[in-house]
């Protein structure tokens, strides 16, 4: 089988978030990511202007080699990458892997979080302002849409939880249980 060279590239940007892909062809790579109409979600994140650089060089025989060998570089380093590279079991068990790393070092990740956070606060604050502004609407919608409450209220989704604290609702509940048994008492003597 005929060998390619496959390259692990990060792109930086000016907010020192950093995306992590692989390519054949790491020039062209930038040039596209550059376009800001073919930009992925992930490299969206990342405040211009951009710097690329290849981390790792190397022969392979299967393109699948190489994304699990991007997604072993994204498990592995800070990134801002939301798509996977690698997804089927082998992915599955890198993710618990991450999954496990990162509950057994909690308290290092939130401090890592926190870190970059107040670093970069008025990027991500800016980031957070445009976000909501375009999604405006779409959480207004979401936060005012209605369920039905076990005790057989309609309830304003971020109301329920408060709710749940009434006598209305405890009430409710009791009033049911009750109407229940009658139900089921009925139903017996019925049967008799
Ligand atoms: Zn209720």
């Amino acid at each position: 089988m005929e060998r390619f060279t496959g390259y692990i590239y990060t792109i930086t940007g000016a907010c020192g978030g950093v995306y992590i892909g692989s390519t054949l062809r790491p020039k062209q790579r930038l040039c596209e990511h550059l376009k800001t109409g073919k930009m992925m979600r992930s490299v969206k994140l990342l405040q211009s202007p951009l710097k690329m650089e290849v981390i790792d060089t190397r022969q392979y025989k299967l393109k699948k080699t190489l994304r699990l060998v991007e997604q072993f570089f994204i498990d592995n380093n800070e990134c801002v990458n939301i798509q996977r590279a690698y997804t089927n079991r082998d992915g599955m068990i890198y993710k618990n892997l991450k999954k496990k790393d990162y509950l057994k070092n909690r308290e290092h990740y939130r401090e890592l979080k926190r870190k970059n956070y107040l670093e970069n606060k008025e990027y991500y604050n800016e980031k957070n302002r445009q976000n909501y502004h375009k999604n405006k609407e779409i959480y207004n919608e979401r936060r005012n849409v209605r369920v039905e409450c076990e005790c057989g209220c309609m309830i304003i989704k971020r109301r329920i939880a408060e709710h749940r604290k009434t006598m209305k609702h405890r009430n409710n509940l009791i009033a049911k249980e009750q109407r229940e048994i009658r139900e089921r008492v009925f139903k017996m003597r019925k049967n008799k």
